[in-house]
């Protein structure tokens, strides 16, 4: 379930109140913890900012690959499919080393779908391009290479919670986020000019070929 997708799934999003404020689970990172694969926050803290300071939001951030393979660590990347292939065990993670990372993420992605429902989120907004947040887009195998490759589609975690019904969408989703932003605050005007990552010029360019 992706909100960019899924007419149904946004028309679903009830809207909150001060008093009874949204429950958003989001990737840690967005949220300035420093739980990138080198320790930072890999400078995304604070890009929502406005968003997720709205009181008709309650935030509550999560890393599921600081959860399953601590910080700092080597870079998980899925070879042969993605998230959901994972989930069925037809793809590996692994990293620039060859090393396969595919039950840390798995052990991750489970953690955080078990922190999803013990907050009740109602959505999520996760990193995109990530191994385990990424919703729009991920790296097709390793992407410390001459030319990185990419391929559409989600992450682990982003596919388990998604097969669990929790609507998701990415911090590049800026068309999905500004609908988001009139839900929570129905005195913004959404920006007409905005797109989600698969509207893009580069998403549309790279995946047509
Ligand atoms: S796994 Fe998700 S929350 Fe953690 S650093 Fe990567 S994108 Fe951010």
């Amino acid at each position: 379930m992706r909100l960019p997708h899924d007419p149904a799934a946004r028309a679903a999003l009830r809207r909150p109140s001060a008093a009874d404020p949204l429950r958003v689970l989001v990737s840690g990172c967005i949220l300035g913890q420093p739980c990138g694969v080198d320790g930072t926050d890999y400078g995304m803290g604070g890009s929502l900012g406005d968003l997720l300071a709205l009181p008709t939001v309650r935030a509550v951030p999560f890393c599921p690959e600081h959860h399953g393979l601590g910080t700092p660590r080597t870079m998980p990347d899925i070879h042969g499919g993605d998230g959901h292939d994972v989930l069925d065990g037809k793809a590996r993670v692994l990293d620039q080393h060859g090393a396969d990372l595919t039950e840390g993420m798995l052990i991750g992605a489970r953690a955080m779908l078990a922190f999803a429902r013990e907050q009740r989120v109602e959505c999520a907004i996760l990193t995109d391009m990530s191994a385990a947040c990424g919703s729009q887009v991920i790296s097709d195998g390793g992407r410390f290479v001459a030319e990185r490759r990419y391929r559409a589609g989600v992450g682990v975690a982003a596919a388990l919670l998604s097969r669990h019904g929790v609507p998701v969408v990415s911090q590049r989703d800026f068309r999905t986020l500004q609908w988001l932003r009139g839900r929570l605050d129905p005195t913004h005007v959404p920006d007409p000019a905005a797109r989600d990552h698969h509207e893009s010029a580069w998403y549309v360019d790279y995946f047509r070929t």
